[in-house]
């Protein structure tokens, strides 16, 4: 598959902060792609670089092996985080100034999705509520037929409806062929709609890769301990464990390979009800941006 976007080593800062740092990821032609990441992890920012509204500090971000150029803003349609819709003017004025500025844009279909979102395209943007703006937006966006679609959080401030006819239309233009990258931090609908992901923390890849794979071999075993004060030999430093967390009687292990073997080594350390269970992008997200509760072996005052 070749790559329609190519983020390599973006940097962004503002003054002394440094809001993107050193970002790298690649997003194949045809994929749904999810960048995900913590409040202020710099998700809008590298949307923003992406598109050349804010210049990057370093880095460079190629489509389809191309820097961005004027001629491609025609195959690129993005939607902002917050409302960019002129308040003074109607829904159907906005339709027809995109049919002006894009000759891909297909007004029949715009007006379509809009009855789909239940918006009356006679009324003025400033009329309209958040989560209506928002539909408004991502109708005139999908209607655009663009070859790539960058979507910040694109179901902000939806109903569930209209959120899910939001990630549905994501996987429909995927299915014509089109890239889509968006942000959300609904993760239950990245997981649904996103192929691929990448997590960002603090301006930082933090994680990448396909949902899949990054599923593959990892599974979360929990078992309960009789009191609070318990040890757990060496499993910390188990090359199988991946991370451990400890909340009072109750421990979770992220482990990678042999998670039958490791239920029986916790069984053997007294633990009980030990139950596998599979691993939800929630719970790759929060590994990947949350310091894991419990390092030591130890807790509640046992020795090792
Ligand atoms: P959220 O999920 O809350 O929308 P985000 O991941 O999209 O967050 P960004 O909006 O990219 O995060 O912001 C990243 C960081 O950069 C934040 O700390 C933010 O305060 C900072 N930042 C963004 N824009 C500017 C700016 N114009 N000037 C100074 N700092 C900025």
């Amino acid at each position: 598959m070749s790559s329609t976007l190519t983020v390599s080593h973006l940097r962004k800062t503002y003054g002394p902060y440094v809001a993107v740092d050193d970002l790298s990821f690649e997003v194949p032609e045809g994929c749904v792609f999810g960048l995900l990441g913590p409040n202020g992890a710099g998700k809008s920012t590298t949307f923003k670089c992406m598109l050349g509204l804010a210049r990057a500090t370093a880095g460079s971000v190629l489509f389809g092996g191309k820097p961005l150029e004027p001629a491609l803003f025609e195959s690129i349609a993005y939607v902002p985080e917050r409302s960019v819709l002129y308040d003074w003017m109607t829904v159907a004025e906005h339709v027809e100034m995109q049919r002006r500025a894009f000759t891909s844009f297909d007004p029949k279909a715009a007006y379509e999705l809009l009855a789909q979102f239940g918006i009356d395209p006679r009324k003025k943007a400033r009329a309209l509520s958040k989560g209506m703006k928002t539909a408004t937006m991502v109708a005139l966006a999908i209607a655009r037929r663009a070859q790539t679609l960058i979507l910040d959080e694109p179901t902000s401030g939806l109903d569930p409806i209209n959120q899910r006819h939001v990630l549905n239309l994501i996987i429909n233009e995927s299915a014509r062929g089109a890239t889509v990258i968006f942000s959300s931090h609904q993760i239950g609908q990245v997981e649904r709609a996103a192929e691929s992901i990448a997590v960002i923390d603090r301006g930082r890849l933090a994680l990448e890769g396909a949902v899949d794979d990054l599923k593959a071999g990892r599974k979360i075993v929990e078992a309960i301990f009789p009191s609070e004060t318990y040890a757990l030999d060496g499993v910390s430093g188990d090359s199988r464990v991946a991370r451990l967390d400890r909340t009072g009687r109750i421990v979770r292990a992220l482990v990678t390979s042999d998670a039958g073997e490791f239920v029986t080594r916790l069984e053997a350390l007294g633990g009980s009800g030990v139950r596998i269970v599979d691993l939800n992008l929630e719970d790759i997200f929060l590994y990947a941006v949350a310091p894991s509760d419990a390092t030591a072996d130890v807790v509640g005052g046992a020795s090792k």
